[in-house]
């Protein structure tokens, strides 16, 4: 199955879920715990935020071109990537969430309709 940005957004939900209760747990250790608790509970609540701060990142690129999908797989979560060439020119291509890429992905945006080198 593709990911989706419906599929995104609801990992994010679990994602700041998991985050919050790691927060919490860090914060409810009672003084004088042991300094392996606190550095793990520490561990759990940075790996967790993490987490959630890369599937935001994810989504944020992912919503700036709804609508999309890839040919390839069907996922919506199309990234545009744009590359400066030698001569100053400018590739685009749009890559979806899997990694497939070429101009064959749709994108909102001109740049997805094909390759485009500006000169
Ligand atoms: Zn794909």
């Amino acid at each position: 199955m593709p990911m989706t940005l419906k599929k995104l957004r609801r990992e994010l939900a679990k994602a700041e879920a998991a985050s919050e209760r790691a927060s919490q747990a860090r914060a409810a250790l009672p003084p004088g715990s042991t300094r392996a608790r606190v550095t793990s509970a520490n561990a759990r609540w940075a790996s967790a935020a993490e987490y959630r701060d890369l599937l935001r990142g994810q989504l944020a690129e992912a919503e700036q071109h709804p609508g999309h999908t890839c040919p390839e797989c069907g996922s919506d979560c199309i990234k545009i990537r744009s590359r400066q060439l030698d001569n100053d020119g400018t590739v685009w291509w749009g890559e979806c969430y899997h990694g497939h890429e070429g101009p064959d992905v749709r994108s909102a945006d001109q740049a997805l309709d094909d390759f485009r080198r500006t000169t």
